[in-house]
């Protein structure tokens, strides 16, 4: 090797190291974060944040309204999601602070699978009939980011329950799927978000009382026609809540 050249490496490794004493200085100040297979945060989230790592979060803690109350996915940390974070760490025991930290992340990555999906449900649960979710009132692509918020809100409402499994029997529909199970043309499982859920362990009325809570607009029950062997909820624009048996009306 040529002297010059030596030279030049030799400094080219005095200067990794010297960039490796400031990365860990670095690290020092900030502990490491755990990185996870679906979406990492990078920091701290507190009211007046906004960006793609907000709107993640929403989608996480939207099943942690005020009761009727719907979390606003809009990238945007107000008053609103302060308070549903502050819900979800202490549906979690955690200190309810309403800042998404390590701690709330952490819990949330433990909730999460690799696709995003939340621990106990998943996308193929929500989607019985076709398998590319195309076919439907939007794309395909916003049909499953529809029922991923769905099932986000589904696992509020299995923990609120007291962790005991939830039965979903239909999920997103094609129009073609729709129209063989003699859904309602403008039915909300064509947009995806919609979920149909089948009694036991809890009766369909412990459901549909439960899932006003759970930021669901939609909600349609017992006494409701052809509801009386299911819960049906979506989040569809306005609030429509209707299973006159269980009292529950809007
Ligand atoms: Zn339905």
């Amino acid at each position: 090797m040529p002297r010059r050249t030596v030279r030049a490496v030799l400094t080219l490794v005095m200067v990794a190291a010297a960039a490796l004493v400031g990365t860990s200085a670095v690290a020092i100040a900030a502990p490491e974060r755990a990185a996870d297979g679906c979406f990492t945060w990078n920091r701290d989230l507190a009211e007046g944040a906004s960006g793609d790592d907000v709107k993640q979060l929403q989608i996480r803690v939207s099943g942690y309204p005020a009761s009727g109350e719907v979390i606003a996915v809009d990238g945007e940390f107000g008053p609103a999601t302060k308070a549903a974070v502050s819900r979800f760490q202490q549906a979690y025991g955690l200190s309810a602070s309403g800042t998404a930290d390590a701690a709330t992340y952490d819990k949330i990555y433990e909730l999460q699978d690799d696709d995003c999906s939340p621990a106990h449900f998943d996308f193929g649960e929500l989607n019985n009939c076709n398998s590319d979710w195309s076919g439907g009132a939007v794309s395909a692509a916003e049909a499953k980011s529809n029922a991923l918020r769905t099932m986000w809100k589904l696992e509020a409402m299995r923990h609120a329950l007291g962790d005991e499994p939830l039965r979903v029997t239909s999920g997103f529909r094609s129009k073609a799927c729709n129209d063989q199970v003699g859904g309602a043309p403008s039915s909300r499982h064509l947009y995806g978000d919609a979920a149909d859920l089948g009694s036991g362990p809890h009766s369909l009325c412990t459901l549909a009382k439960e899932a006003r809570n759970r930021g669901f607009n939609g909600i349609l029950g017992p006494g409701y026609p052809g509801h009386d062997d299911h819960t049906h909820v979506d989040h569809r624009s306005g609030k429509y809540w209707d299973a006159p048996d269980c009292g529950v009306t809007s």
